[in-house]
């Protein structure tokens, strides 16, 4: 379509009229050598400055050239725009032909599956025969299909392949037979999918434990033992240990779902660590002298703040000792460090002397309900959700856990705020 051009308005016209009048008839006159008042010279002057300050200016349209052509479109490229468009994809796309060559692969496509030589068979770098039977059979049908494929080289991913016939149909030709083939990477899904089934089974199988146990002796306390006062004190006292796990347990799954929630929501009270180290001692003192351990503080003078919620680090706190204590007892001793060094981060480390955790547990301890020993967590009223609770806390805290051990010497649990 030729465009209207926008051309000096009509002020601008009667602007430039005045000039050439006003100053027509004073080259006239001088060149005529007529004697001019220094009026008449006044006066026309003020005629041009009049003219260019008033005359107003207003665009006018002018209608379009009839001569000037429009330009030449380009020749319809049904297929070179759709590649063009999936080229701006972050997910993987390949457009194959009906022979099931791969024809164009995005960005995305060589990233995830390696470069493909254009015109190259499919099943050179996809070789499950449930993928070239899906594109087999839309190439059939003309009918969408998908399937889900997993690989496990290099990492585990699961993608959900999709392929339908591109509609590449330009005017006045038959339709191109293509085929999209997408890539919906659905690998975190799965993983997240998994994480919380063995949750909801582990969540199961701790509590059906004590549960079992407590029905078990119910039915003893009303069989059997009905008439006997010492099994009567004997398995109340269990049932009430099974009670306490239980109730232990739903605390423990609670604080963690707390957590969960306010995971991104960073906390911003300024708290000292001292008087809470302090504080979380005292509360474990009489747990020390029952496992026969002394909890030793080496802590700087003054204040030590660090940005946190007050509760959730005395929880951070509490859990660590209490572990050294339960897990270390052998080594009699636990030490509490804290350390604030200029230009450092402030740290608190939790050293027992106990007997250390073998190097393939470590990076796992922190996973829900993951013990090194099942039997003796439970034996020392363990949930398997303390460090999991830890690390939660401390990603919100924006701080780290760093686990060292070594065996028959002992385990150091720092947290780098
Ligand atoms: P639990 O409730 O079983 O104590 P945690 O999540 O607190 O659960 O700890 C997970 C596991 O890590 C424990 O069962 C134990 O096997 C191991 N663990 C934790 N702290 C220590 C420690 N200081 N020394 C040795 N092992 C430890």
């Amino acid at each position: 379509m030729a465009l209207a051009k926008v051309r000096a308005g009509r002020g601008e016209q009667l602007r430039r009229g005045w000039l050439v009048v006003a100053s027509a008839s004073l080259l006239a006159a001088l060149a005529l050598g007529a004697e001019i008042s220094p009026l008449f010279v006044a006066a026309g002057w003020v005629l041009i400055l009049l003219s260019l300050l008033l005359s107003p200016s207003l665009p006018i349209i002018e209608p379009p050239e009839p001569d000037t052509p429009p330009a030449p479109l380009p020749p319809p490229d049904p297929l070179g725009d759709v590649c063009r468009a999936y080229a701006a994809l972050d997910m993987p796309v390949m457009v194959l032909g009906a022979d099931v060559n791969v024809q164009f692969q995005n960005d995305a496509a060589q990233r995830a599956f390696g470069e493909i030589a254009t015109d190259s068979h499919l099943s050179v770098r996809l070789r499950a025969p449930g993928i070239l039977d899906m594109v087999r059979e839309t190439i059939a049908t003309g009918q969408p299909n998908q399937i889900e494929y997993s690989e496990r080289h290099p990492s585990e991913r699961v993608f959900l392949l999709r392929i339908a016939p591109i509609m590449a149909e330009a005017e006045g030709q038959a339709e191109a037979p293509y085929y999209a083939l997408s890539f919906r990477d659905i690998s975190e899904l799965r993983r997240i999918d998994r994480m919380r089934s063995d949750f909801v089974a582990n969540a199961s199988h701790e509590l059906r434990t004590p549960l079992a146990s407590l029905r078990g002796f119910i039915e003893t306390l009303q069989g059997p033992a009905k008439g006997d006062p010492g099994a009567h004190e004997r398995f109340l006292g269990i049932m009430l240990d099974q009670a306490n796990r239980m109730s232990r347990l739903v605390d423990d799954l609670l604080s963690l779902s707390r957590l969960e929630l306010k995971a991104h929501i960073a906390p911003s009270q300024r708290v000292d660590l001292v008087p809470l180290i302090g504080h979380v001692r005292d509360s474990l003192l009489p747990l020390a002298q029952e496992l026969g351990i002394e909890i030793r503080m080496h802590l700087p003078e003054g204040r030590v703040e660090v940005t946190g919620d007050r509760d959730e680090l005395v929880q951070v706190i509490e859990n660590l000792i209490e572990n050294a204590c339960k897990y270390g007892q052998e080594g009699k001793f636990v030490d509490v460090y804290l350390r604030n060094e200029p230009s450092q981060p402030v740290e608190l480390s939790v050293v027992d002397r106990g007997p250390g955790i073998p190097a393939e547990h470590v990076p796992r301890l922190t996973e829900r309900f993951y013990r090194v020993s099942v039997a003796d967590s439970r034996s020392k009223k363990g949930t398997g959700l303390g460090l999991a609770i830890v690390k939660h806390i401390l990603t919100r805290h924006r701080a780290r856990l760093i686990i060292t051990s070594e065996l028959g010497k002992g385990t150091d649990f720092t947290v780098r705020f």
